[in-house]
């Protein structure tokens, strides 16, 4: 059986050294045939040199090499279009995910299931603010968002080769890898794990990286922001017909006046705050719209190392290697652009 790693690595040139030789010693006598694919996401220390030295010396490491940075979940997506294998697994470079759990995960996958998601019970070495928002996170999403997604399940999760060619249908630019896995309605089994504290170096989600994959997430799987507008818009609304009643019996009904301008000018503003919350929800959701619709690469490819390129919509290999020839000799002859090639 054909076993794929897929570890995105953006600046991990601590950890990498380690956890090359831990895998070289974890899969030396499985029985199953591995391949580690390092997805180079626009690494700027020395990641890329080390991942190519150990590329030539050992061929189950398949080096995809990013134009630039593109972030996590491209770099795990292209890993995931990129594996040829009868199960993908997707985990940290940072050793956080521990690799001993993968026997256990491919076990689950030999008993039928065709997504086995580790689950995080502890998070030991990370700030109580992001276990905090974390946990708000998860808690938001499985209520409203989407409810077959698993509480504390990262993008550290074993993909059957069916669930694989299913998330190779998603070719979407705004991209939360993990509600795309749970709407695939595929079987999952869900395996208990404590998470370690990084091995070295730092995260590279900051809280504001943090927020905009929690609105990526929230609003590439739901209407809800708009939807809460429409809400906000008819409670606001039946307060003011509250409020008119009350002022019309005032005025009318007794002999007082109609207590005034503070209360307009509190609702002025209460009311413009919310009329640009709703526009500014709406604009973001056509901003989105905007961008799928120029139908732009998920990612660039500049090289791939033991791999060969594949065809799929939106991913490109971006070398001269890959270039049609047709392509090269646009503008000139036929026969010279040949000639040239
Ligand atoms: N990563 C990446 N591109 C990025 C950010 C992160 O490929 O733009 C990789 C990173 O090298 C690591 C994994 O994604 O292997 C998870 O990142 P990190 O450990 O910083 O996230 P955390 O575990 O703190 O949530
Ligand atoms: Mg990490």
């Amino acid at each position: 059986m054909k076993i794929a790693l897929v570890i995105p690595v953006y600046n991990e040139q601590e950890s990498l050294p380690r956890l090359i030789s831990l895998l070289a010693n974890l899969c030396q006598k499985s029985g199953y045939e591995f391949q580690w694919i390092f997805v180079n996401d626009g690494s700027t220390d020395s990641s890329t040199e080390i991942l190519l030295k150990s590329a030539i010396s050992d061929n189950r490491i398949r080096i995809i090499q990013f134009t630039r940075n593109f972030g996590h979940q491209a770099a795990v997506t292209a890993g995931l279009d990129y594996a040829c294998a009868d199960a993908v697994i997707v985990m940290d470079a940072d050793l956080q995910d521990p690799p001993e759990l993968i026997w256990e995960m491919i076990n689950k996958f030999q008993e039928g299931f065709d997504i086995v998601s580790p689950q995080r019970l502890s998070r030991i070495g990370e700030s109580r603010f992001k276990l905090w928002t974390a946990s708000a996170f998860y808690r938001l999403m499985t209520t409203l968002v989407d409810q077959r997604m698993q509480p504390q399940v990262s993008d550290f999760r074993l993909y059957g080769k069916v669930a694989v060619y299913g998330m190779r249908q998603f070719r979407e630019h705004h991209r939360f890898l993990r509600g795309m896995a749970a709407w695939l309605g595929l079987k999952e089994a869900v395996i208990p794990f404590h998470r370690a504290p990084r091995l070295a170096g730092k995260t590279k989600y900051n809280t504001r990286k943090m927020l905009k994959f929690a609105w990526t997430a929230i609003s590439s799987f739901s209407v809800l922001p708009l939807k809460c507008a429409t809400v906000l818009g008819v409670f606001v609304i039946l307060l003011g017909v509250t409020y008119f009643g009350y002022a019309f019996y005032m005025q009318f009904g007794t002999a007082g006046d109609v207590p005034g301008w503070t209360f307009l000018a509190c609702l002025q503003i209460i009311l413009s705050g919310l009329t640009l919350l709703s526009l500014g929800v709406m604009g973001d959701y056509i901003g989105r719209i905007y961008e799928e619709s120029k139908g732009r690469p998920l990612y660039l490819i500049r090289n791939l190392v033991n791999l060969e390129p594949v065809d799929l919509p939106r991913s490109i290999v971006l070398n001269e290697h890959n270039l049609p020839q047709d392509l090269l000799g646009y503008g000139i002859h036929r026969s010279e652009a040949c000639s040239n090639g």
